[in-house]
């Protein structure tokens, strides 16, 4: 059978692909989590509303437009 275990090795990749795929998916989403509460260079909170405009947001406004 030529070319069968190319075939089935065609799949399992297809397969180790997708697993990939959805462990890529779920880091991408805990890194773009929740956020820090405080920020994480000066310890000063970061607002509420900055955290939901950014999600996974870890410095406040100031240390953020200080490396931008
Ligand atoms: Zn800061």
């Amino acid at each position: 059978m030529a070319g069968g275990w190319t075939a089935d090795g065609a799949v399992q990749q297809q397969i180790d692909d997708s697993i990939k795929d959805a462990l890529a998916k779920l880091r991408a989403q805990q890194i773009s989590g929740p956020g820090l509460l405080n920020c994480e260079e000066c310890s000063a909170e970061i607002p509420p509303a900055r955290r939901e405009a950014l999600p996974g947001v870890r410095l406040c406004i100031a240390c953020q437009s200080a490396l931008e």
